[in-house]
């Protein structure tokens, strides 16, 4: 058994996106191929999606909108992307429940219940934490944050379209560098933006490691990352 024994997967909504703002079944397919590959290693699977991709309550209040109307918006979206990941699961398989931070009737997906997740998780099945955080003026980064440490995950790792953090935007500048490792203080000296700030202070003080990772290339860069390969980057204390 590897350093990580049970991990939170963080996806944004982008990172499912497709170009009319739903949902991408290449893009579903991938995702389930990543999970399969951290499973077979005996890797426990939480996960939590954003909503990005259909609503974020910023986008929404900027357009006039109640700020707090728009973000049960955006968390209603995340649960739809939960579903979407849920279906493409339990196609392949895969044991899969979905909570929500606020509840959800009519067996659409359990509510938020620490306990059950654990026990879940510790049967092998994939637990996708959807609603973010269940309160408004937060993100699912911070929702990640939180379920990773009730649900006593080793690490977070942020599926991105980058395969890690680099010294400056590596689109722009040819000559940037990845970073294999850093610590939460030389990300914030550096004014790296590797998470909200809510989030990133949250991982720093429960010692929570932050794994920036690529989704984009192959299914199997997590499993290789977690089984000690450097293909991301680590922050950690
Ligand atoms: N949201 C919220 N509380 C949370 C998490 C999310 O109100 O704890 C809302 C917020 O409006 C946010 C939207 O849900 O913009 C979608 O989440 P996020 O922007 O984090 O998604 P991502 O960028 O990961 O796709």
């Amino acid at each position: 058994m590897g350093k990580y024994k049970r991990i939170l997967l963080k996806l944004s909504g982008e990172a499912l996106a497709s170009s009319d703002n739903t949902v991408d079944p290449e893009t579903l397919n991938r995702v389930v191929g990543i999970i399969k590959s951290v499973l077979d290693q005996g890797v426990e699977v939480g996960i939590v999606v954003g909503g990005g991709n259909i609503f974020r309550g910023a986008a929404l209040a900027e357009a006039g909108m109640n700020r707090v109307t728009g973000d049960h918006m955006g968390m209603l979206a995340t649960v739809m992307n939960a579903l979407a990941i849920s279906d493409s699961c339990r196609k392949n398989n895969i044991d899969v429940l979905v909570m929500s931070g606020f509840p959800i009737g009519g067996g659409v997906c359990e509510p938020m219940d620490h306990n059950k997740a654990r026990q879940a998780l510790s049967n092998g099945t994939v637990v996708i934490f959807s609603a973010g955080t269940g309160a408004p003026y937060f993100t699912t980064d911070t929702g990640a944050t939180l379920r990773a440490i009730e649900i006593g995950a080793q690490a977070v790792f942020k599926a991105t379209k980058v395969d890690g953090v680099y010294t400056a935007d590596p689109m722009k500048d040819p000559t940037a560098t990845r970073y294999d490792t850093l610590s939460f203080d030389e990300a914030i000296a550096k004014n790296l933006q590797i998470m909200d700030t809510s989030a990133f202070a949250m991982c720093r003080e429960h010692n929570l490691e932050i794994c920036v990772f690529s989704m984009l290339e192959d299914t199997n860069t997590l499993s290789n990352i977690l089984k000690g390969e450097a293909l991301g980057t680590i922050v950690r204390n």
